[in-house]
């Protein structure tokens, strides 16, 4: 049985749908709303007041004085009206002029009455409007009764957007500089600048029709939509049984739990009862929600009511089939993206070019799609807390990267500082550029090599506009990141022949797929019943061997993309001189396989090993004889010399890569390679930060990998350095380690007019 608040919301809707569809033009439309209004509430008094060029004008009215229509104005946060809308809130007095905000305007007449209730009129979650009603008798209104005015205030909001008799939302959210600049921190994922404009990655669904034309047929498509968002969640909760960790499980988790909740569904059932289309009915409950949240301080609870939300707009969205997103809407010039979380093809479908910076409300540090925006240089922020409370689609974003920090609608101090240290950094990425042809020769005259890590196939355009020698890490795993399902071998083959030809005469070396650990991939089961410590599990080179069908059929496509030319593959996370004469040898089965069919193979092959795994460096007396090259991946190895997870923020700043350990670890290593006469390169991280890769070269590192943004810099470092010189000091830090490495490296690039930034 329909409650009492459909039933007068109902009677409501039933007047309205008929002046909905008559022909009579807008105002004369609200005329005739403002009566109906007043009649079914048995109000004396009924208005709607509008914003227009930032003010709420009064537009129609019964029971004020008409003189005072599109003549009585009221500025944001001013009077009760002016409050509404610029709180998106609720007022529901039994004395009027006994509010703080109460504003007396005399042309209306309106000190005759004392009761007040008011809602606002909402699009795009800002007030683009204000429905009032008042009575002569100090009462307040019942809750049924404010449900009814918001209820028809959704309607309005149909019939004053298709008129455009309003400013729009997303105007009126520009003008709303009450809310002024909002500073929001986050968790430093990538670091870089961007500047542009707020895009949600699931747009709000914007309601076209309102008022249901049959309540059962609304009542359908809900019970559908519903079915369809169980399936999916459910869908969800099997993939991330996979291997997904820890929040998104409990995320799932709660989302199974509201989309079998019979309370809301009834809800919404009750809503479409009163009138609603399934979409506005949706909204509705959606807003009532959101009204709650806002008196909510309890931040796990808030969380939740914020899943609920998530919720609400995937069935509006499933109820609309208004389902693509940004990417597919298309990105303004500028474009700062903002998602809840995003999966690596998700963000390798926006336009690069268009994609200035993202906001993640979750994401981690090893998350794929930070790996992915960082080879694709694309500023991150992540775990940041209420954005949608806080930063409107459309609005100007600056994002610092670097610093976890975002602004939004800054001020123009704010904007003016951002802009000098974006042009700064921009002057120096120019003059990097412009060096890009010259080589990184140290003052003393040696050659050092500095290549790319790179992942992508556009990766590789980076490759000469940043001056590189080389790729010396290519991440084959991207590939497999970004795939819903395991790329065959053919689409492998195209894309390591495509890099290889992007690069021309410049060496690629390969990695064979780093799968597991914090690369899990939904497609591939790492372990039965998920791992307590992925990064120390089953994973890279350990899984390939175990699961060799996969290494196979990349090998395959790694000898035939190379047919002709030089080949480069090294392995991760060799644990042990077996594991490399394993993967190693499997290479060579199928060289041997594609000799016998008479293909065209690789003019050489050179294999090598990367050293990630501590223990391997007690045995390079073994591995060293066998290998073509040796690859250090700091990343990796540091985590474990440390036994600090590299994902831990807790742990991000707590040991310094420029640690003696460390340092002294990797020296032994490069005395043994150079004694074996193996070349040996670090592609970690590390070696893409200033002080670190000048730390390295002191102690005899000749070849770095790093990430394509940081060989401008590491290479005009480079030809400031006088070699010699440095590993002497180097050398003479580590017999006797200073309290700070750090400072005492910096202290001496400093002196020695070495560019380290
Ligand atoms: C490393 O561990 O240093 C490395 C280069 O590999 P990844 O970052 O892909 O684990
Ligand atoms: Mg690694």
């Amino acid at each position: 049985m329909p409650t009492q608040s459909a039933t007068s919301a109902r009677e409501i809707l039933t007047g309205l749908h008929d002046v909905m569809a008559s022909k009579l033009g807008a105002q004369a439309k609200l005329n005739k709303v403002v009566k109906i209004i007043a009649e079914a509430m048995a109000s004396e008094v009924c208005s709607i007041y509008l914003l227009r060029d930032g003010v709420l004008e009064l537009f129609a009215t019964v029971g004020l004085k008409q003189e005072a229509v599109h003549v009585t104005k009221l500025a944001q946060g001013e009077g009760l009206v002016g409050t509404i809308a610029r709180e998106v809130a609720v007022l529901n007095l039994a004395e009027a002029a006994g509010h703080p905000e109460f504003a007396y305007r005399p042309e209306t007449g309106e000190e005759l009455f004392h009761s007040f209730a008011g809602v606002p009129i909402i699009r795009k979650e800002r007030a683009i409007g204000v429905l009032a009603v008042q009575h002569a008798d100090p009462r307040a209104y019942d809750e049924l009764e404010i449900e009814a005015l918001q209820t028809v205030a959704m309607v309005l909001s149909e019939l004053i957007a298709n008129a455009g008799l309003a400013d729009r939302a997303s105007a009126a959210a520009g003008e709303n500089r009450d809310s002024g600049m909002a500073r929001l921190t986050g968790q430093r994922l990538v670091i870089g600048m961007a500047k542009g404009h707020a895009v949600y990655h699931q747009p709000r669904v914007l309601i076209e029709h309102t008022v249901a034309e049959d309540i059962e047929a609304e009542r359908h498509r809900v019970v559908s939509a519903f079915g369809r968002m169980r399936e999916q969640i459910d869908a969800m909760t099997g993939q991330a049984e996979f291997g997904t960790v820890g929040e998104h499980q409990e995320v799932l988790e709660t989302y199974k739990m509201f989309a079998y909740d019979e309370g809301w569904s009834r809800r919404i059932n009750e809503a479409i009862d009163s009138g609603l289309t399934a979409e506005a009915a949706i909204e509705r409950v959606r807003q009532r929600m959101q009204q709650r949240m806002r008196q909510i301080s309890d931040p796990l609870l808030a969380d939740r009511m914020h899943d609920l939300d998530d919720l609400s707009n995937r069935l509006l969205r499933i109820v609309s089939g208004q389902l693509g997103t940004a990417a597919q809407a298309g990105l303004p010039q500028d474009a700062v993206l903002i998602a809840r979380n995003l999966g690596p093809a998700e963000l390798l479908e926006y336009d690069r070019r268009k994609l200035k910076g993202v906001i993640l409300e979750e994401g981690s540090l090893t998350a794929h799609v930070t790996i992915v925006a960082r080879a694709m240089g694309i500023p991150v922020i992540g775990r940041v807390r209420n954005v949608r409370q806080q930063i409107a689609e459309g609005d100007l974003v600056l994002l610092d990267g670097g610093e976890g920090v975002a602004f939004a609608r800054p001020t123009q101090a704010v904007h003016e500082a951002f802009d000098a240290r974006l042009a700064a950094s921009q002057k120096r990425r120019a003059e990097y550029a412009a060096a890009k042809d010259l080589p990184p020769v140290t003052t003393d005259g040696v050659r050092l090599s500095v290549m790319v890590n790179a992942g992508l196939r556009d990766d590789v355009a980076a490759l000469n506009a940043v001056g590189a020698d080389g790729i010396g890490l290519f991440r084959t795993e991207f590939q497999f990141l970004v795939s819903a399902t395991l790329p065959r071998r053919e689409s492998q083959q195209r894309l390591y022949r495509s890099v290889l030809e992007a690069a021309g005469d410049k060496p690629v070396i390969f990695r064979t797929v780093d799968v597991g650990g914090d690369k899990q991939l939904p497609y591939l089961r790492a372990s039965e019943n998920g791992e307590e410590n992925p990064a120390m599990g089953w994973r890279a080179l350990r899984l390939a061997l175990d699961r060799d069908t996969l290494m196979k059929a990349q090998a395959r496509a790694l000898l035939e993309a190379a047919a002709g030319r030089e080949l480069d593959v090294m392995f991760p996370m060799v644990s042990e001189p077996w594991e490399f004469d394993e993967a190693r040898a499997l290479v060579e089965q199928q060289r041997a396989w594609l000799a016998d069919r008479r293909k065209q193979l690789p003019t050489q092959i050179r294999y090598g090993a990367m050293l990630e795994v501590p223990a391997l460096a007690e045995m390079l007396d073994v591995l060293l004889p066998r290998l073509d090259f040796l690859s250090v991946g700091t990343n990796d190895l540091t985590q474990f010399l440390f036994a600090a997870d590299r994902s831990n923020p807790a742990l991000a700043e707590r040991y310094d890569w420029l640690s003696p350990a460390i340092l002294r670890f990797l020296k032994r290593v490069v005395i043994q390679a150079d004694a074996h006469g193996v070349p040996i390169g670090v592609c970690g991280e590390m070696g893409g930060r200033a002080l670190e890769a000048l730390a390295l070269i002191g102690i005899g590192v000749k070849r770095l990998s790093i990430t394509p943004v940081a060989v401008g810099p590491i290479k005009a470092m480079i030809r400031t350095l006088d070699r010699a010189a440095a590993m002497a000091f180097v050398g003479s830090l580590l017999e006797e380690p200073p309290q700070n490495m750090r400072a005492a490296l910096g202290d001496w690039a400093e002196k020695n007019g070495i560019a380290v930034g």
